[in-house]
């Protein structure tokens, strides 16, 4: 794998709650120099040792704040609070609206509030936030998720390659207008369900958004993970990955042309 690759590296896709070797949704986006933590779930901080540390990270990224999606907020606050990490700044967070308090309102054991703000410099996302985190560009967008604040991300490397990911939230044009022409979009599969995609309608979704290649993540326990990259490389109209724990998915080069592109072979750990 090419060193300035943009890449994503599953640290976990169980859902609702952990498994075995397989951590609830967290990924390592890596690229232009810089490490993002995106979607923090039951189990990802261990994984995401295995790659970097909370000392080592330059942003993490929420994409709502359901417990599969967030829980390792609260133990990354106490490794950065209390133990042997040590940083210059407070590590950059974004995430939806109320994160904080959100985040305060369990930790607090005490008259006085947890300072949430010490360990995470807090920047609440809305429709169309971007960032700048070292040389890539965090875009996120609004999603439909059961009417709970919730988004989407793409992020961009300086040489215009890039990544989406659907976070959790059934098909909506601010996800395919997100996801547009990207070399390589992650959605969630979980499922039939109301505020989630099948596995069919995420192929659907990334063929609308013309992106290069799909993996399927977030994989309901109704559906075994064959199964939903076979399903959702139907209507997607090309081969189709699963994000098992572990994979490492990177973009190379940035698509020529609108539509099929290709990034480079996956690899395993
Ligand atoms: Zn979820």
């Amino acid at each position: 794998m090419a060193d300035d690759a943009l890449r994503i590296t599953v640290l976990g896709s169980a859902t609702p709650y952990p498994r075995p070797g397989n951590p609830c949704s967290g990924y390592l986006v890596e690229g232009g120099g810089a490490r993002v933590w995106v979607d923090a779930g039951s189990g990802s901080l261990g994984e995401l040792q295995r790659h970097t540390g909370l000392g080592e990270l330059d942003a993490v990224w929420i994409s709502h704040l359901h417990a599969d999606h967030s829980a390792d907020l609260l133990t990354a606050y106490y490794g950065l609070r209390h133990a042997d990490i040590r940083r210059d700044a407070p590590l950059p967070l974004y995430g939806p609206p109320g994160i904080a308090d959100r985040i305060a309102g369990f930790l607090t054991n005490g008259p006085l509030r947890s300072p949430v703000e010490e360990a995470f410099a807090v920047e609440e996302l809305h429709d169309g936030h971007e960032a700048r985190v070292g040389a890539l560009t965090l875009r996120s967008r609004s999603v439909e998720h059961g009417g709970l604040p919730a988004f989407a991300l793409r992020v961009e490397d300086p040489e215009g390659r890039r990544i989406a990911y659907s976070g959790d939230c059934e098909p909506c044009p601010a996800l395919t207008e997100l996801a547009r022409d990207c070399e390589l979009f992650v959605c969630e599969a979980d499922g039939d369900l109301p505020g989630h995609h099948s596995a069919p309608q995420a192929g659907r979704s990334a063929a609308e958004a013309g992106a290069g290649r799909l993996v399927v993540t977030h994989v309901g326990p109704g559906t075994a993970p064959a199964q939903a990259v076979e399903e959702a490389a139907g209507t997607f109209g090309d081969e189709v990955a699963y994000a098992a724990p572990g994979r490492v998915f990177a973009v190379t080069r940035r698509s020529r042309t609108p539509g099929r592109t290709t990034p480079s072979p996956a690899s395993s750990r």
